[in-house]
C-alpha cells in the first residue's frame, strides 16, 4: 500500500467515522465559516478551561476532505494548551501552503498534506482551522472587553 493510499484511508476513516461531531450546551467559543467554492459550511465549538480546550465539537456539512479535516483538527486540538492549538492550527497551515516543514505534531491530519497540490481543495482542507483560529481570536477580543 503506498503512503497516499495510507492516507486517503485516513481520510475516508475521519470522514465515515467523524469524531468529536456535535454540538457543546454552553460553548465559550463558536463560530462558523462556509467555503462557497465548495459549499462547504462547519461550525467548531470549544470549551475553554484553565487556557486549555477541555472539549471541542465540529458541526456542519460538505465534501470529504471538509469533514475529515474538521474531525481531525477537534481530535488534535481536545485538551491541549491555547498556545499549543494556536501553533498546531500555523503549522497545519504551512502545511497546506506547500512549506517544507517538521508535520508530524499533527498526527493524523499529515494524511491531508496532498491536497496541496489540489489548490481548489486547499480551502476545503483548511475551514475547520480557520474556524477555530478566527473563534478563538473573537473569543481573546471579547474577554479583553472584560467579558
Ligand atoms: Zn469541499
Amino acid at each position: 500500500m503506498s503512503l497516499g493510499d495510507l492516507y486517503q484511508e485516513v481520510i475516508m476513516d475521519h470522514y465515515a467515522r467523524p469524531r468529536n461531531r456535535g454540538e457543546l450546551p454552553a460553548p465559550d467559543v463558536s463560530f462558523e465559516l462556509h467555503n462557497p467554492v465548495c459549499g462547504d459550511r462547519i461550525r467548531v465549538q470549544a470549551r475553554l478551561e484553565d487556557g486549555r480546550v477541555a472539549d471541542v465539537r465540529f458541526s456542519g456539512q460538505g465534501c470529504s476532505i471538509s469533514q475529515a479535516s474538521a474531525s481531525m483538527m477537534t481530535q488534535l486540538v481536545k485538551g491541549k494548551g491555547l498556545a499549543d492549538v494556536r501553533g498546531l492550527i500555523e503549522r497545519f497551515l504551512a502545511m497546506m501552503k506547500g512549506e517544507a516543514g517538521d508535520y508530524k505534531p499533527l498526527g493524523e491530519a499529515q494524511a491531508l498534506q496532498g491536497v496541496a497540490r489540489f489548490p481548489v481543495r486547499i480551502k476545503c482542507a483548511t475551514l475547520a482551522w480557520h474556524v477555530l483560529e478566527e473563534g478563538l481570536r473573537r473569543h481573546e477580543e471579547g474577554a479583553a472587553d472584560g467579558r
